[in-house]
């Protein structure tokens, strides 16, 4: 079965196709994958796509959102990278959407009342919710009355029990859904899954910490494979310091701001998106690597990013280990967390008390891997994050529905 999948993002598009069948225990590799980078240059895009073993990349003067996703499909049927000979080849689109609110806790079958939904969502999602729809419009458009299915980046935490999941606001917060809906859960319950084939158990049976660290980062807390506790919150804002996001900080800083600075929303939703976190403090870039290079170089404020990062991230691992009430594995994924050694023994060292010892040669590798020692007391899993292939998987779940 042929499924394209969309990650729609606010300022990129992802995409990749899949030839399923039933019966993978492993991510396959995909047939074709483009994306689009909106970032690139003002008044253009940049499109990416390989396919056939080919690969092209071509900067389109493209504004429109919609045009350029017409544009990357095309590059399935037309040109090098072709791999259809024709779009109806495709049976289904899966999307990634990223606010499901209260009521999605699985994937679903995109109806009408599910846009409507998703665009209700907007406010809770004002970068990501837009976007999707947008992404699901674009494909009705492109490919006609296609099946598709939306799967939300906070479905995998909508059992997290209540006292985990409620602010100790005011009680209105509750009737009005001001709470924790948690992100990333594609990733963290694909991850939680395959921590649990790799380790030959049930995860029925199993507490896992979910680390997934990349621009954005957060963790879980995955008992007998429901999300218990999480650090992302009500928006993505919430908990870890991440690339340009601060993560949790006093909210009387942000009424200080306002009283005595004049700060507007809209200023505050900058500063605590876009200019804190790694960036804000090392004054470089979001980028984990260049300021790991720099702190190597001797440059102090990207030493202090890197030990606010590692300290932060502590804390929330004993609160997710709290929340857990034991531990058998730590897992580590995205972009830092799937590849940064330096990023594993730093995050894992507070935790030797409770038996938890990594390899001493630990490098990189392109396979997921177990980084813990033959007489480590918890497993220490390296996991690369297939979210792509965990929405297609989602798809052909719902084929008997098409
Ligand atoms: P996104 O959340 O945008 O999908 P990724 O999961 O790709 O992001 O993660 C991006 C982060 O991963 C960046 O901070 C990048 O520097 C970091 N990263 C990628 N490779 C490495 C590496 N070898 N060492 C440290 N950090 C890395």
């Amino acid at each position: 079965m042929k499924i394209l999948v969309l990650n729609a993002g606010s300022s990129s598009h992802k995409s990749c196709l899949f030839d399923l069948t039933e019966g993978h225990s492993e991510a396959p590799e995909p047939l074709w994958r483009a994306s689009l980078d909106w970032t690139h240059q003002e008044g253009s895009v940049e499109l990416s796509a390989s396919g056939s073993g080919e690969s092209v990349q071509q900067v389109l003067p493209i504004t429109d959102k919609a045009a350029g996703l017409e544009a990357m499909v095309k590059t399935l049927v037309e040109g090098p990278t072709q791999v259809l000979s024709s779009l109806g080849e495709i049976e289904a689109v899966g999307h990634r959407v990223v606010h499901g609110g209260r009521d999605y806790v699985d994937s679903v079958r995109v109806t009408e009342e599910v846009k409507a939904a998703i665009q209700q969502l907007i406010p809770l999602a004002p970068a990501h919710n837009p976007a999707n729809l947008q992404g699901i419009e674009a494909m009705e458009r492109i490919l006609g009355d296609v099946p598709q299915v939306a799967m939300f980046d906070t479905a995998f935490h909508a059992r997290m029990p209540k006292a985990a999941a409620l602010y100790p606001g005011p009680y209105s917060w509750v009737e009005q859904g001001i709470r924790r809906y948690g992100f990333h859960g594609i990733s963290h319950q694909y991850v939680a899954q395959r921590a649990a084939d790799l380790m030959g158990r049930d995860l029925a049976d199993l507490k896992l910490l979910t680390c997934h660290l990349g621009n954005g980062c957060s963790l879980a807390a995955v008992k007998g494979g429901i999300s218990v506790d999480t650090t992302m919150g009500f928006t993505p804002l919430e908990g870890l310091m991440m690339g340009s996001r601060s993560g949790s900080v006093d909210p009387g800083i942000l009424i200080y701001l306002m009283r005595q600075e004049g700060y507007s929303a809209d200023q505050l939703d900058t500063l605590l998106n876009k200019e804190s976190g790694l960036k804000g403090i090392s004054g470089l870039s979001n980028d984990m690597r260049g300021i790991a290079e720099a702190m190597e170089q001797g440059n102090a404020r990207a030493k202090l990013a890197v030990d606010m990062f590692i300290h932060r991230l502590h804390r929330e691992m004993g609160a997710m280990i709290a929340s857990l009430g034991g531990l058998d594995a730590v897992v580590f994924t995205a972009g830092i967390g799937e590849n940064s050694p330096l990023l594993w023994q730093r995050a894992s060292a507070p935790f030797e008390f409770l038996g938890l010892r990594l390899k001493k040669d630990l490098a990189r590798a392109k396979d997921d891997q177990d980084i813990a020692a033959a007489d480590s007391g918890v497993s220490v899993l390296v996991i690369h994050t297939q979210e792509e292939w965990a929405i297609a998987q989602a798809c052909l779940g719902h084929r008997y529905s098409f």
